[in-house]
């Protein structure tokens, strides 16, 4: 048996549809900068990287993870929540170590390197500004 790879970080990838609920999207998003220190990313209106539909990235550490999650499970609203681990194995982290609120989406895996570097997984800088009790 391999070893189980550290897990550096999490991602929450928000999925939402510009032209119908981006709405639902900006408050799920103030509500999660409201209560948790993690790290919002820019709105990707149009699909990136391994994304096949419009959205914007939650990055967390672990110690978030236990609250952060289990919020994010009943307070999704609707919209579809890829939770990946960051391990320095993206193509692994997507597609067989993720977990997902809400529906599955396809995922482009040509745009997920195996193996990075690292030097190349970001660290996680929280840009939130938490006031309220997650519960
Ligand atoms: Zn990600």
């Amino acid at each position: 048996m391999s070893s189980t790879p550290a897990i550096l970080s999490y991602h929450a990838h928000v999925y939402y549809d510009p032209a119908h609920n981006r709405s639902v999207a900006e408050a799920l998003r103030q509500r999660i900068g409201e209560r948790f220190a993690v790290q919002l990313g820019r709105w990707h209106d149009v699909p990136v990287g391994p994304h096949t539909a419009a959205m914007y990235q939650v990055a967390f550490t672990p110690e978030v993870f236990a609250s952060f999650v289990p919020w994010l499970m009943l307070q999704r609203d609707g919209l579809d929540v890829l939770v990946h681990p960051n391990t320095l194995a993206p193509r692994d982290d997507h597609l067989q170590h993720a977990l997902w609120l809400g529906d599955k989406r396809a995922l482009k895996p040509e745009a997920l390197p195996p193996r990075i570097a690292a030097a190349d997984e970001s660290p996680i800088v929280p840009n939130t500004t938490p006031t309220l009790d997650p519960t």
